[in-house]
């Protein structure tokens, strides 16, 4: 991930924090409010990334419990039915099947509540970097419209920065680049082309 990346080299180098002069004076609202949008998609990706595995882990749990419930119960209704006394009338087996189902619903329905994860993810804080780096530009054409995209190289990570997806901010290295010259990363441009088709 480069912004991880970034964080963890500037540190490992002892990069000292230097406060741009002037504050944050000419930097519009909307152009940080961007950078918090990628931000929050990045570390909600991430966060689903991480978790996968206990997720998965606790899916397996989740279903062998639901399998213990289910063969549970069936047997405790197939023994109603089946070997039910004769002195019992047929309505007060309905009546007991009834409240077997009853109680077999609830407890599926607790299943689901004790098995809900919520993840709640809070930002501590925003660095902002300004480091000299190599720039080029990419430029690109379609008919009467064209295009410059900034490709930079980072000093720091020594590597060239991967370019951000137009739709949803995350930092790509393969982006298809549409005729609306928009560049969208894999997801984005599947959905896209999906939204086009259909
Ligand atoms: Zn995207």
């Amino acid at each position: 991930m480069p912004v991880r990346g970034l964080t963890d080299a500037i540190e490992a180098r002892g990069l000292r924090f230097a406060p741009p002069r002037g504050g944050d004076a000419g930097r519009g609202i909307g152009e940080y409010g961007g950078i918090l949008a990628a931000g929050c998609r990045e570390a909600e990706r991430t966060a689903r990334e991480r978790l996968r595995p206990f997720v998965a882990t606790m899916e397996r749990r989740r279903a062998r419990d639901a399998e213990r419930l289910y063969t549970y119960f069936t047997s405790l209704a197939g023994e109603l039915a089946g070997g039910g006394r004769r002195d019992r009338s047929a309505a007060i087996t309905g009546e007991r099947l009834a409240a077997i189902r009853r109680e077999y619903e609830r407890k599926v329905l607790d299943l689901g509540h004790r098995y809900r994860l919520r993840a709640r993810l809070a930002p501590l804080a925003v660095a902002r970097v300004m480091i000299p780096v190599l720039r080029g530009t990419y430029l690109f054409q379609w008919r009467t419209a064209e295009r410059h995209v900034a490709v930079v190289w980072d000093p720091v990570l020594s590597a060239l920065e991967p370019i951000a997806c137009d739709s949803c901010g995350a930092g790509e290295w393969m982006l298809t680049v549409g005729t609306d010259l928009a560049m969208r990363c894999g997801p984005c441009q599947s959905r896209a082309a999906a939204e086009a088709g259909g």
